[in-house]
């Protein structure tokens, strides 16, 4: 059996690992590590934190500990912000060969489980990028009471309402304006 260096900055070969008894744990420390998120989204800060592998009869159970945080705009105002994520990642690895004999297992009947691969290399990086994807919020506020903009012009509403003059408004938004002026009810142009 050949092994060969980790290709990913979430890789590890855990050949070593599998030889030993079910309950052996490595830890292993994850720093200044930056994934591609595919998309338009992108990481602000490198994932940074801890991953165990513990040993189990079946393969592995992968426990990672990561923080990092997302570039994304404030779903009200717009303006770019950095949102603070935590991840915590429990998950089973199993290997794609049978340990003793070298054979290809039939994962047919696990098609969605984290595989090994014919290296005996653990990659999580998939599964990280899973985890940040489903940690991502729908809605992120650069403040929690953040004003939004202001439905007539579009400017940030951080100083309060404003006035403006005929003259500014956009005809685009000039319609959202009469709408408003039409029921005096609704100060939120939603
Ligand atoms: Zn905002
Ligand atoms: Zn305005």
């Amino acid at each position: 059996m050949t092994t060969r260096p980790a290709t990913s900055p979430l890789a590890w070969n855990v050949a070593a690992l599998l030889t030993e008894s079910p309950g052996s744990t490595r830890d292993y420390l994850v720093a200044g590590v930056i994934i591609d998120l595919g998309d338009d989204l992108r990481l602000a800060d490198p994932l940074e934190g801890r991953v165990r592998l513990s040993r189990t009869n079946r393969g592995l159970i992968v426990q990672a500990d990561l923080d990092t945080s997302l570039d994304t705009q404030c779903s009200r105002c717009l303006r770019d912000i950095e949102v603070p994520l935590q991840l915590h990642i429990e998950e089973e690895a199993l290997p794609s060969l049978d340990l003793q004999t070298g054979v290809p297992l039939d994962t047919s009947a696990e098609p969605d489980a984290l595989r090994l691969s014919d290296h005996h290399e653990l990659d999580i990086e998939q599964t990280v990028r899973e985890a940040i994807l489903l940690a991502e919020p729908i809605a992120p506020l650069c403040e929690p009471d953040c004003p939004g903009l202001c439905a007539v012009c579009g400017e940030r509403l951080t100083s309060g309402p404003h006035d403006h003059g005929e003259d500014a408004i956009d005809p685009r938004l000039a319609v959202l304006r009469a709408l408003k002026l039409d029921d005096d009810g609704a100060d939120q142009a939603e």
